[in-house]
């Protein structure tokens, strides 16, 4: 397959008035907002929609599914607090574009995808971009428990409610990020996990996530 991969000064100026942007929106970790500065978001479209990459918007790629938008992608992966070296789970793939932002923060990525084009699409692009994550096919709502424990886990599509099996992979200090409510909404959750089968929950801004679909979600 044959990728147009140009990133002129029409997109690096696009993308870095959309990090001046977020700053203004409050996402204030500079590492974060450096990642959005360096991965090129174009790469995840279309060229006849190049002019929609740099939009605070999340974007149709396919399937029913969307690359999320920037402020919400900048809004979970702060609350990550990802430290170089983390082993991180992120369920939903889907264009790949949160994948590069964590690999630009140093994270170690297992990401997960339901949607076989979605998948096929994402091992073929993300290497091609020089991005290498472990890249698993199927139903993320379990995890991976094969890979656990997990420094962190991201959620990136809405939940009903909060996987136990998900809690169980964390490492003890670990973070798991996940959007949890109804079809229409969700709150943005963060849970730490504090000791062996104790957990702190922290329930933040509401968003609107494709839902999480699987044995443990909808
Ligand atoms: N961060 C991604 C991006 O920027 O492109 C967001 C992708 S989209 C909002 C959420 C993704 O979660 C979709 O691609 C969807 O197919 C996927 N998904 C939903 N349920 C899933 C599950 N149980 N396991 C794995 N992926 C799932």
């Amino acid at each position: 397959m044959a990728y147009k991969f140009i990133d002129n000064y029409r997109e690096r100026g696009a993308r870095k008035q959309l990090v001046a942007l977020l700053k203004q929106r409050g996402i204030a970790d500079t590492r974060v907002l450096e990642a959005i500065g360096k991965v090129p978001r174009h790469f995840f479209f279309d060229e006849t929609f190049w002019n929609q990459a740099y939009k605070d918007i999340a974007f149709p790629i396919g399937d029913g599914q969307t690359i999320s938008q920037p402020y919400t992608v900048a809004y979970q992966t702060e609350l990550l607090h990802i430290a170089s070296g983390d082993r991180v789970l992120e369920i939903g793939t889907g264009s790949g574009y949160q994948t590069c932002i964590l690999m630009e923060l140093g994270a170690d990525v297992y990401t997960i995808e339901r949607q076989r084009s979605l998948y096929d699409r994402t091992i073929q692009v993300l290497p091609y971009m020089g991005y290498r994550p472990h890249f698993f096919f199927g139903d993320g709502s379990k995890g991976i428990p094969e890979h656990a424990p997990y420094d962190k886990i991201l959620v990136t599509a809405g939940a009903p409610l909060v996987p136990e099996v998900m809690l169980t992979q964390l490492k003890i200090g670990g973070v798991l990020v996940i959007p949890v409510g109804n079809e229409k909404e969700q709150k943005m959750l963060t849970v730490i996990r504090v000791g062996e089968r104790d957990y702190e929950r922290i329930e933040l801004d509401t968003f609107r996530f494709v839902p999480l679909v699987g044995d443990q979600a909808w």
